[in-house]
């Protein structure tokens, strides 16, 4: 299954995307996807309701705004320095550990949302990624039973103000935790339909042009490994997000390194999980 969220911020409502692609307002289901949904039978609920009332329920309307295709998760749990060429254009070592860090689920919109840039911004950096979204509250869970605890997965841009993560003192959360600095969606796709989550392409443009082109398979820790590491560490509750690093051709790896300007246009996407697109705007 897809699942979509739609319409103006704090009036957002859930929708599905059917098998022909169709977008349907689900808003007869009753209940967002949250915490709630994720961690009890939401699934297999909106399952059923789809199969009884989706064919007739109302269609999303064009152009409407595509909401956070989660309902405000309980955090956003990201991943540094996971894929061997980031690593590489970093000039980093590869880690012995994943590298954790939290953005403000503050940050979380609609994938095709403006990005508005942070007063003070002259290093804003792009950031494709693979994130999961958390179907059963996971601590202390092996590598083994970790897709359990895996409802779906989703398509995230972990944008990042570099000069904020890293020239500003303290951890990389101030750079990572601006409003519009996590555009995810446009849809959940169930882990069902994402058996070859391993082996994913993901690919990011500017203004038209490749930057990112890559795939999961370059990842260093894979999703179940990611998922219990962390959770040896912290309890991810069902609707959390964790997003799983970003493949090579960020702005930083450029030489000389290439950051965001207003008026630039940001589109991306992961085969089987849809596309994003961002225009950047000034500060306000
Ligand atoms: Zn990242």
């Amino acid at each position: 299954m897809r699942l979509l969220r739609f319409g103006e911020r704090g009036a957002e409502r859930p929708g599905v995307v059917l098998s022909d692609g169709a977008r349907v307002d689900a808003s007869g289901f009753g209940g967002d996807y949250d915490e709630a949904f994720f961690g009890g039978d939401g699934l297999a609920r909106l399952g059923a309701w789809v199969a009884r009332a989706g064919a007739a329920a109302p269609r999303v309307p064009a152009g409407v705004r595509i909401a956070p295709a989660v309902a405000r998760p309980g955090k956003l749990v990201c991943i540094g320095l996971n894929y061997r060429d980031h690593a590489a254009e970093t000039g980093a070592a590869i880690p012995p550990e994943p590298i954790v860090f939290m953005k403000a689920a503050s940050a979380l919109a609609g994938p095709y949302d403006d990005l508005e840039l942070p007063r003070g911004s002259v290093k804003t950096d792009w950031e494709v990624e693979l994130a999961v979204v958390i179907g059963a509250r996971a601590k202390y869970v092996t590598v083994e039973r970790a897709l359990d605890h895996v409802a779906g997965f989703v398509l995230h841009n972990d944008y990042s103000e570099r000069a904020f993560q890293t020239e500003r003192q303290g951890q990389w959360t101030k750079g990572k935790s601006a409003d519009g600095f996590a555009p995810l969606g446009p849809y959940v796709v169930t882990r069902d339909e994402v058996p070859d989550f391993r082996a994913l392409p993901l690919w990011l443009k500017v203004n038209g042009k490749i930057e990112q082109q890559s795939t999961t398979a370059q990842m260093i820790f894979d999703v179940p490994a990611l998922v219990s590491y962390v959770s040896q560490f912290m309890t991810l509750v069902p609707g959390d997000v964790l997003s799983t690093g970003t493949p090579a051709g960020v702005g930083l790896g450029r030489k000389p390194p290439v950051f965001l300007r207003p008026g630039d246009v940001v589109e991306y996407g992961i085969d089987g999980l849809g596309e994003g697109r961002q225009t950047v705007r000034p500060p306000v």
